[in-house]
């Protein structure tokens, strides 16, 4: 479960070309010594302004926070269709 501390908070997101979707970004200096945004997953440089998201729609792009939500389908055991334990 998501820790409920974090729903009040906002997430910058930009358009990754790269990785062609919406990321997560992180602020650092680029070469030219200017903070600007980076993708963080390539660590590509996202131009303009980020866009501000809750959590649940940071979740809604791929991202969790704490443990992953349940699969859907199977016992639980997590073993997915290939379970073999009987009820
Ligand atoms: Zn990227």
């Amino acid at each position: 479960m998501r820790d409920s501390s974090i729903d009040g908070t906002s997430f910058p997101i930009g358009r990754c070309e790269r990785c062609g979707k919406s990321v997560l970004t992180y602020v650092a200096l680029a070469s030219d010594g200017a903070e600007r945004r980076f993708c963080t997953h390539c660590d590509a440089p996202l131009d303009g302004e980020p866009e501000w998201v809750s959590a649940e729609e940071l979740e809604s792009l791929g991202y969790y926070f704490g443990s992953r939500p349940p699969v859907a389908g199977g016992c639980g055991c997590g073993a997915g269709g290939g379970c073999s334990r009987k009820n």
